[in-house]
This record gives structure tokens, sequence and C-alpha cells, in this order.
């Protein structure tokens, strides 16, 4: 028996429905099995190169650090959790990288650096994670008891007795409505619940504000290609708040483009960049100066390696000769799986589902925003 015993029998009427040790141990091991599993299944997709790659796990240590000096960040320990597994095996994959031995020996030392601090911070995490629940259990059972008349009665446990939902239900079970842990609870269970639900997708993902100066003055900088009608792409650099991820910076990095096509380059140069600003790269922006917005095959890759990096991740399409001219998107979860599964390069069928109209990005009218052009760097 743990040492919060002497509370356990002063739990609530709700509580004592299976609240045994044994009970909430399983709870907590169920909850925490499902992080570990929506962390899962980060790749290095092969599409992009492994210093791109470098630079987004760059990103990922940036918002590992945001939560951890952030004072509220115990109600961030789950996201955390999430993001150092997430980033652990990003770095291993990041290694095992085709173009991994031709990185320069700084971006080779900061993978691997990376890995071991994921590696090291994630055991500290869970453990915090364990007591910080322990902690707010026992202050539960600690609450008057006249309270309880006011608790609402628990559901029923039914259902076809899965961890989500056995989860969900325990959640009921043990924590009444307005309780600080169920209002800590919340938003990971639903988290939990929506990796496996695409309609819920939209709600686990925190809203990217899009200033209205990303879109005037990426088109500016992109003017001289669009006249021509080839296409031109820039990276979008963002800080994350509590309130969503906020674009500040647009990077033109150097590119190749074509009618139909444009590929970055020189991504020591954009790591840099995005380095010396303690940016978070939250998607990026293409023209199709002859063609609808959409996301063609090629796009789709690129959206997809985004997305896995970053699950927030957008991609802009400005279509200046069309109406509608702009379009911001994202892959479904559906698309996700189909796309990241896919081997075929260059320009091949996907299905019409496997991308969607963006629902956590805004376009704002105010917000300053860096133009950054490494073109003729
Ligand atoms: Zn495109
Ligand atoms: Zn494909």
């Amino acid at each position: 028996m743990g040492k919060g015993d002497s509370q356990v029998p002063e739990l609530d009427a709700e509580a004592s429905r299976g609240g045994t040790d044994e009970d909430w141990a399983e709870t907590k091991k169920e909850y925490i099995q499902a992080l570990t599993d929506m962390a899962c299944g980060m790749t290095a997709d092969p599409i992009q190169s492994a210093s791109w790659h470098t630079m987004q796990a760059h990103c990922m240590k940036k918002q590992i650090s945001d939560y951890i000096l952030n004072p509220q960040w115990k109600s961030n320990l789950p996201r955390l959790y999430v993001l150092l597994l997430r980033c652990a095996e990003y770095c291993v994959k990041i290694m095992k990288h085709q173009g991994y031995s031709s990185c320069s020996k700084y971006h080779k030392e900061s993978v691997k650096h990376l890995c071991e601090q994921a590696l090291t911070r994630a055991p500290e995490v869970k453990a915090a994670l364990h007591k910080h629940l322990d902690s707010r259990r026992d202050e539960a059972s600690r609450e008057p008891e006249d309270d309880l008349d006011c608790a609402p009665s628990a559901p029923p446990m039914e259902g076809d007795g899965s961890p989500l939902q056995s989860l969900e239900a325990s959640r009921h079970v043990r924590f009444r409505s307005g309780d600080a842990l169920e209002e800590w609870h919340r938003p990971l269970i639903r988290t939990a619940i929506a990796s496996t639900c695409p309609d819920l997708n939209a709600a686990r993902l925190k809203p990217i504000h899009v200033p209205q100066r990303v879109l005037d003055g990426f088109m500016a900088g992109a003017q001289e290609n669009t006249l021509r009608s080839i296409e031109t792409c820039a990276l979008l650099g963002a800080v994350e708040a509590d309130s969503g991820f906020q674009i500040t910076a647009v990077i033109f990095p150097k590119q190749i483009g074509k009618s139909d096509y444009c590929e970055a380059r020189g991504e020591e140069e954009m790591l840099m960049e995005v380095m010396k600003r303690d940016l978070i790269i939250v998607g990026w922006i293409h023209t199709h100066p002859s063609q609808s917005a959409f996301l063609s095959a090629v796009d789709l890759h690129m959206q997809c390696s985004y997305q896995l990096s970053l699950p927030e991740a957008i991609a802009i399409v400005m279509a200046p000769s069309k109406q509608p001219n702009m379009g911001i998107f994202n892959l479904t979860d559906a698309g996700l799986a189909e796309v990241r599964n896919c081997r075929e390069a260059g320009f091949h069928p996907h299905s019409k589902q496997s991308f969607t109209v963006c629902q956590h990005a805004t376009i704002s009218p105010s917000g300053t925003v860096e133009i950054v052009d490494l073109r003729n760097a």
C-alpha cells in the first residue's frame, strides 16, 4: 500500500466506487500509457534533408525549454512528457537518416545531445507527473464532506472497456465536477481521445495566429518570381504563448523554383536564423502563380514532415491568379497516415480527403512580422 493510504478512507462516495490504491495505480498506468502511445511514431522523412530535421528538432528543444521555464509548467506536464518522448524518438530517427553522415559536426553533436537530454528528462517528468497526480488525489480526498451532496452522480461504467474509455470513466468516478484535478485532467483526456478520433482533431491543437503582414510581406518578396510564373516558398517562424503560436517571422531560404515546384536549400543557414531568434517553425508558405490554392502530392509530402514534428504545423498556399486567392491547410489524421506510409515521389495521386482547410489558424489584422530573406545572402 502506498504512503497516501491514510487519505483513502476519506475519499468521497464517488471515489469509493472502485477507488482503491490498486485501481488508482492502474488508472495512472493507463493514463501514462495513453501519453506514450500518443508520442510514438516519429519519423525523419527522407523527403527532407537531415539538416532540415535537425532544425525541427531544435524547435522541439525550444518548446521543451519553454515548458520547463514556464511557472505554470506543472499544468503542461502531460504535454511536456509527450514532447520529450517524441523528441527522443525523432533524434534517433534523424541519426538513422540517409543524409545524417554528411551533416556538420555541430549538427550531429546537437542532435546527440538533445537525444540524451530528452531521454534523461523523460523519466524525471514521468516521476513528477505521478507525484502531481497523487498530490491532487490526496487534496481531493481531504475536501469537506458536505461538498459531496453537490457532486453529480457518476455515470455508469459502460462501453467497450478500452483503456481510453476506462480512463474517461475513472475521471468521472473519482473526481467531482469542478475539482482542480478534473480541470487539469480534462484537456489531456480530450487529447488522448482526440488522437484516435479525427473529428476532435482541431480541439487538441493550439491556435496559430497569422498576422496579415505574413501574407503581404511574403507576397511582396515573391512578386518577382510570381510575375515570371515561378513558385516561391518561405518558412513560418513563431513564438509560443499560452494562447497559441504567434507567427513573428517569414524566412525566405535559398531556393530553386519552377512553375509547379519550389525547393529550399541551405538548411544550416536557415537553422542559424531560427536559433538566433529562438523561433519555432510552425509551417510554410508558398505560391501557386498559375494554379488554384490546394496541396499537390509534393506539397502533401512536404506538409507531412512538418506536421509530424509539430502537429499544429500549417501550409499556406497563395494563388494570386485564382479565386479564392489563398488557403491555409493541414493534413487530416487519415491524410497523415496515408502520406507518411507513401513511398512515391513527384506528382502522384492521393485521396481528396488527405488535407483540409485548417481550423486552428486565424488571420489577424495586427502583429509585427520580420521578413528574413536569405536568397541573396
Ligand atoms: Zn504547391
Ligand atoms: Zn504520396
